[in-house]
């Protein structure tokens, strides 16, 4: 069985305090898969889509395997556009909230060379950048990658696609031969491949299968909406078929508290059902919902596991699970 704890990931008490902050409350399955082989040092091709939480999959081992002390730097993580470079960044600065004295630093085209050298200077360890940008710098002298442990090319197939190979190639001959080196790409096409066998030892490959499982008594629906508008579709959508009895799936703790609040401030009767509370909470909230008092029951999975309730109207997952089984688990609350 492929842990699905972060707890069993073999992650420092200060990762692992930035996840539970997060409001991460399992692993998603290329974390649960990718994470073990990083930490054990070896070389990883990972191929799995955007939103299955790849980032994060990456971004924790490089955080345990950056030396505080060491002011080098020890990680790059080549991405395609300036967006995807903020976004990791982002995501590295949360994951290493409480690990003193980790700088994480990216460097795009764009922005200008001053702020991106008052950083390196300052001795970031962790580099996320474009390749042009990163190429720039090195040519410069202002970014060196002799003592560089770990090498990410998150989205290999967008770069490659986007003419960065010479670049590419470039960036992975400047760095030591004793590196870990680490592919994303959710397509494997020939240039991909050959790039990975030239610069990669032996690598594990870690790949998230989307099989398709099907529900057959269940209508399955799906809105493409802007995340900023997600509640509002929600409550409209609950107010036209007049709903009465619904549970509602976020993937975080941190996403239950919001929306159950969120809700109850516009007049429905909505409570939380997470990770983080006692048997004794959870019975209260369930009793209430098998009794009716209570319209809108907000959870995880892990929560939900297990729970029971006739006549549920629908099941909405207002954040997408990352799991196929972990969707069909959902879906399977209704319909009976
Ligand atoms: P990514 O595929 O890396 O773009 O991740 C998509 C989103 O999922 C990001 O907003 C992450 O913060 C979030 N995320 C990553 N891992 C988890 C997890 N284990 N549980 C809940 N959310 C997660």
């Amino acid at each position: 069985m492929i842990p699905k704890l972060f707890s069993e990931l073999g992650l420092s008490p200060e990762l692992l305090k930035a996840i539970a902050k997060l409001g991460f409350e399992q692993a998603a399955p290329i974390q649960a898969a990718a994470i073990p082989v990083l930490m054990a040092g070896k070389d990883v091709v990972g191929q799995s889509q955007t939103g299955s939480g790849k980032t994060a999959a990456f971004a924790i081992p490089a955080i345990e395997k950056t030396d505080p002390r060491e002011r080098a730097v020890q990680v790059l993580i080549l991405c395609p556009t300036r967006e995807l470079a903020v976004q990791v960044a982002e995501e590295v600065h949360k994951l290493a909230f409480f690990k003193r004295g980790i700088h994480a630093l990216p460097i795009y085209g764009g922005q200008s060379y001053d702020r991106q050298l008052i950083g390196l200077r300052q001795g970031a360890q962790i580099i996320i950048g474009t390749p042009g940008r990163v190429m720039d710098h090195m040519e410069r002298g202002t970014l060196r990658l002799e003592n560089l442990k770990m090498l990410i090319l998150d989205e290999a197939d967008v770069m490659l696609n986007m003419g960065f190979r010479e670049d590419i190639e470039t960036i992975l001959k400047s760095t030591p031969p004793t590196r870990q080196t680490v592919f994303f790409s959710a397509t494997m096409p020939r240039p991909i491949r050959e790039l990975i066998e030239r610069h990669s030892k032996t690598p594990e490959n870690v790949r998230v299968e989307q099989t398709a499982m099907t529900v057959p008594t269940v209508e399955q629906i799906y809105f493409e909406v802007d995340r900023r508008w997600k509640i509002e579709v929600l409550t409209r959508l609950i107010d036209v078929h007049d709903l009465k009895l619904v549970i509602i799936f976020c993937n975080t703790k941190r996403m239950v508290d919001e929306l159950v609040e969120h809700l109850n401030t516009q007049g429905y009767s909505a409570e939380g059902l997470h990770g983080d509370m006692n048997q004794a909470q959870r019975d209260r909230v369930m009793n209430k919902f098998r009794k009716s008092g209570l319209e809108f029951l907000v959870a995880t999975d892990v929560a939900a596991r297990g729970i029971d309730v006739d006549d549920i109207q629908a099941v909405f997952n207002y954040d997408l699970p990352y799991d196929v089984e972990d969707y069909v688990h959902r879906i399977g609350r209704t319909g009976r």
